[in-house]
């Protein structure tokens, strides 16, 4: 009898994740139709359990565009946001992440916050508060980094 890791091991990303991502997918959805989103009161201190503040204006305006190919339409490529197939030569924007949106889909949302609603991918934000936070955090890994290599270089 197979077991379940064997009949399931062809799952993708774990249930978790996916939730995870797909909430936020919700979210950009419900922003496309125009329902406003409460991103929760502005304490600072509790970043990580909110959406990034908005993606800074001048990359936002920066996005680069990118042209579907017919092989893309193909494919049957479409919007995260909207569902929508992508068309031939239609005009989209590349997140950094690599992941394809219409305009009128991803701008609104990079008007909310900073994040791919797909991946997660963050971009830089005009919030000093929010700059530092991650700062911060990536200073921490890093220590814990370091120390771990101390220990490794101490022990083996
Ligand atoms: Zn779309
Ligand atoms: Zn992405």
């Amino acid at each position: 009898m197979a077991s379940y890791f064997d009949e399931h091991d062809c799952e993708p990303t774990n249930p978790d994740e996916q939730y995870r991502q797909n909430a936020l997918l919700e979210l950009a959805r419900s922003l496309m139709q125009g329902v406003d989103i409460d991103l929760g009161p502005d304490d600072f201190s509790e970043w990580d359990q909110r959406l990034p503040p908005p993606a800074a204006k001048e990359i936002v305006q920066n996005l680069p565009r990118a042209v579907i190919t017919p092989a893309q339409a193909d494919k049957g490529l479409k919007c995260p946001v909207c569902l929508l197939e992508f068309e031939e030569e239609e005009t989209v924007r590349k997140m950094p992440c690599e992941h394809l949106f219409h305009s009128g889909c991803i701008l609104p949302w990079l008007g909310k916050t900073n994040s791919c609603p797909l991946c997660r991918h963050e971009m830089p934000t005009e919030n000093k508060e929010y700059e530092e936070f991650k700062k911060d955090k990536e200073r921490r890994k890093q220590q814990d980094h370091r120390l771990e290599n101390l220990h490794g270089a101490m022990y083996t």
